[in-house]
C-alpha cells in the first residue's frame, strides 16, 4: 500500500496515510482532516473549517439572494407606483394622498359655492331689470362645481387610500426581507 507523508493542518505534525484516503483523523491532536490531493501535492484541511466555511458559504447566497430579491422588490415598485400617479390640475402626475383630495375638494367646492352665491345675486338683479330667463342657469354652474369637488375629492381620497395600503404592502415585505438577510445563524 503507498503511504504518502502530510502535516497535519491543525497542530502540524507529521501524518502518513494511504493514498487513496480522502479523511484522516491526526495522531497527536485528534483532528479530523480532509485530505486535498492536487497535482503531485498533498494537504490537509481540518474538517471543521471546511464544515464553516460550507455554512459561511451558504450564509452569503442565502444574503445575495435575499438582497436581489429586495432590489426585485424595490424596482417593482418603483413600476407599481406609476399606476397609482394622478394628474393634478397642472397636467403633472403625482402621488395621490389623503390631505390632497380633501383640499383640492374643499377648494373646488368653496369656488362653487362664492360662483352660486355671486350668480343668484347676478341673475336675480338681472331679472328685476328684465334680463331673460335663461340667466337663471348660472348659479347652476356652481352647483355643478361642488357636485364636481365632492366627486373628486372621493375619488383621490380613494386612490390615495389604495396607494397608501400598497405603500405598506411593500414596506413591510421590504422590512421581511431585510430580517431574513441580517438574521443570524
Ligand atoms: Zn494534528
Amino acid at each position: 500500500m503507498k503511504v504518502i507523508s502530510l502535516n497535519c493542518n491543525h497542530c502540524g505534525a507529521p501524518l502518513d496515510v494511504p493514498a487513496k484516503a480522502r479523511f484522516a483523523t491526526c495522531g497527536f491532536c485528534e483532528a479530523k482532516l480532509a485530505i486535498e490531493h492536487v497535482g503531485n501535492s498533498y494537504s490537509t484541511t481540518v474538517l471543521d473549517e471546511l464544515k464553516e466555511t460550507t455554512a459561511q458559504i451558504a450564509k452569503d447566497v442565502a444574503e445575495i439572494k435575499s438582497s436581489s430579491e429586495i432590489k426585485e422588490l424595490d424596482s417593482r415598485w418603483q413600476q407599481e407606483r406609476l399606476s397609482h400617479m394622478v394628474t393634478g390640475k397642472h397636467g403633472h402626475q403625482s402621488l395621490p394622498t389623503k390631505t390632497g383630495a380633501v383640499a383640492g375638494g374643499v377648494m373646488v367646492a368653496v369656488f362653487g359655492l362664492f360662483w352660486t352665491i355671486m350668480a343668484t345675486g347676478i341673475s336675480g338683479a338681472g331679472s328685476r331689470m328684465g334680463a331673460p330667463g335663461v340667466f337663471r342657469i348660472f348659479p347652476l354652474f356652481g352647483v355643478l362645481f361642488i357636485a364636481f369637488g365632492v366627486f373628486m375629492a372621493f375619488r383621490i381620497y380613494s386612490r390615495a387610500d389604495t396607494y397608501e395600503r400598497a405603500n405598506q404592502q411593500y414596506l413591510s415585505k421590504r422590512r421581511q426581507l431585510a430580517r431574513e438577510q441580517s438574521r443570524p445563524d
